[in-house]
């Protein structure tokens, strides 16, 4: 398998996974959101969100950037 550069960034974070600190590969994604049909102004927005994947069970977790 080719190694390419990764853009994203190593990171050593705990991992429920793997209930242990492992390395991450981190990186940014930008979603679109669909606003529920409760809330009023039903339109698109682009959230940034960080993705962060275990490297070693492969398990991700998603947060979002700017929950107020
Ligand atoms: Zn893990």
């Amino acid at each position: 398998m080719a190694v390419k550069k990764p853009h994203h960034v190593q990171l050593v974070e705990a991992c429920p996974g793997c209930g242990e600190d492992t390395e991450h590969q981190v990186r940014l994604q930008i979603m679109e959101e669909n606003t529920g049909p409760d809330d009023e102004s039903r339109s698109f927005s682009r959230e940034p969100y960080r993705v962060s994947e275990c490297s070693v069970c492969g398990e991700t977790e998603t947060m979002r950037m700017n929950n107020a």
